[in-house]
C-alpha cells in the first residue's frame, strides 16, 4: 500500500476488527505513548471498533504536556530579562506555568516568538545580533536532533548571542516508571515518529523487564488496528517481543546520523515529567562543553513553582491511571478555548483529542 486512502479502507478495516474480535477472550489494556496516535485513535473513533475487552488508555506522550510547571516558569522568568528573545513552538504559549503563561507574558511587552524549527530561532538571532536569544527546546527524540544541529551550527558561525533552554525528553525511561508506578498494561503501542530517531532497540529493555510486548505503529486507522492484532498475537503465544509495525517509516536502528549528533551535543540527566516527577536519566541536557548555548548556565533567574491546585488531574491522565471524562472541569471550566491544565492545551493533549472528537466542541 501506498497512499493514506488505503490505510482507511472500510473492507481491510472490518476485516481487521473480525480477527481482533476473535482474538480478545479476556480484558486486555494497551497503552499508546504517542500524542498523535492519541489524536488518531479519538479521530477515527478506534475504540468504537474494537470488543469492550480491549480498552486503549494514553500514557506521557504529549511533549508539551509532560513539560513541567516549573520549566514554564523558568521560561517566562527568562522572557523578562532586557535585550532578550523567547523563541518557542506555538503550542507551548498557552501552558499554564505557577503565575502566568508565556502568551500572556507576550501580551504584556516580552518579546516571545512562535518559531516552527530551531533553525528558526538560530535565524532570530543572526538577525538580532544585539538581542540573547533563547529557544525554549522540549520534545521527545523527534525533535533533540534538530535542536543539535542547531546548536552547532551556532558554534560553526560563532555566535554568541544564540542559546537553549532544554526540556528535551526521551520516551523509554518515561515508559519504565509507569510500568514501576503499578499501571497495569499489558503492551504498548509505542511511537512511530520518535521510533524513526531512535529504532526499535531501545524498547528491547521494556520488554525483557516487565515482559511487555511492544508495537511500534504508524498513525493510519490500519496501522493502529493492525498494532493492536500483534499484541493480541503476542499474548495468545506468551511471546512478548518488540515489533515494527510502521515498516515504511522504522528501522530497527533508527537514524543513526541523527542519534550520532544527538549524543554528541546532550547527555541524559534526571528530570522532571508533569504528572510523573523526576524519572533517571530521561531528560537531555547540554554537554559541558556546549555550556555557552545552554540559557541555564548562562542566565541568572529566580522563579518560585507551587503545582497549582486548580483541580486539575493531567497527571494521573498523563500516567494513564484516569481519563479526561474523570476530570470534574473537563469540557465546562476547561475547554481548549479556556484551558485549565496542559493536556487540554496542547494539539496532541489527551483531554483536546477527547473534547474534540466527542461532540463536546460542537
Ligand atoms: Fe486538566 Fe483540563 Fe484535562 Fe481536567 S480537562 S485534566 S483541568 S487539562
Amino acid at each position: 500500500m501506498k497512499y493514506i486512502d488505503e490505510y482507511r479502507n472500510p473492507e481491510h478495516i472490518e476485516r481487521l476488527c473480525a480477527s481482533i474480535r476473535k482474538m480478545a477472550q479476556k480484558p486486555y489494556v494497551f497503552m499508546e505513548v504517542c500524542g498523535g496516535h492519541t489524536m488518531n485513535i479519538q479521530k477515527f473513533g478506534i475504540p468504537s471498533l474494537l470488543p469492550s475487552e480491549i480498552k486503549l488508555i494514553s500514557g506521557p506522550g504529549c511533549p508539551v504536556c509532560v513539560t513541567d510547571t516549573s520549566y514554564i516558569d523558568h521560561m517566562t522568568a527568562l522572557s523578562q530579562l532586557d535585550n532578550t528573545i523567547i523563541c518557542t513552538y506555538g503550542d507551548l504559549m498557552r501552558v499554564p506555568g505557577t503565575y502566568t503563561t508565556l502568551e500572556k507574558e507576550k501580551a504584556a511587552g516580552a518579546d516571545i516568538r512562535v518559531v516552527l524549527s530551531s533553525l528558526d530561532a538560530l535565524k532570530t538571532a543572526t538577525e538580532n545580533p544585539k538581542k540573547n536569544v533563547i529557544f525554549a527546546a522540549i520534545g521527545f527524540e523527534t525533535t533533540a536532533p534538530g535542536t543539535a544541529v542547531a546548536v552547532l551550527e551556532a558554534e560553526k558561525i560563532h555566535l554568541s548571542n544564540f542559546s537553549i533552554l532544554s526540556a528535551h525528553k526521551i520516551m523509554p525511561p518515561a515508559m519504565k516508571a509507569i510500568v514501576e508506578d503499578d499501571v497495569k498494561i499489558n503492551g504498548y503501542i509505542c511511537p512511530g515518529h520518535v521510533s524513526t530517531i531512535s529504532g526499535s532497540e531501545m524498547y528491547e529493555e521494556i520488554c525483557r523487564d516487565f515482559g511487555l510486548g511492544c508495537v511500534i505503529s504508524g498513525f493510519e486507522p490500519l496501522d493502529i488496528l493492525q498494532s493492536i492484532y500483534m499484541l493480541l498475537l503476542q499474548l495468545k503465544h506468551v511471546d512478548p517481543k518488540v515489533e515494527i509495525q510502521y515498516k515504511r517509516a522504522v528501522k530497527p536502528w533508527g537514524n543513526r546520523k541523527a542519534k550520532r549528533i544527538m549524543n554528541q551535543v546532550f547527555v541524559a540527566e534526571d528530570g522532571n515529567w508533569r504528572g510523573l516527577g523526576s524519572i533517571k536519566k530521561s531528560v537531555l541536557k547540554l554537554r559541558p562543553q556546549f555550556y555557552k548555548y545552554d540559557a541555564e548556565q548562562q542566565f541568572s533567574v529566580s522563579f518560585n513553582t507551587k503545582e497549582p491546585d486548580k483541580g486539575c488531574i493531567c497527571g494521573e491522565i498523563l500516567k494513564g491511571k484516569k481519563s479526561p471524562s474523570d476530570c470534574n472541569l473537563f469540557a465546562h471550566k476547561c475547554n481548549p478555548e479556556n484551558p485549565v491544565g496542559a493536556c487540554m492545551v496542547s494539539n496532541e493533549g489527551t483531554c483536546q483529542a477527547y473534547f474534540k472528537y466527542h461532540q463536546y466542541g460542537r
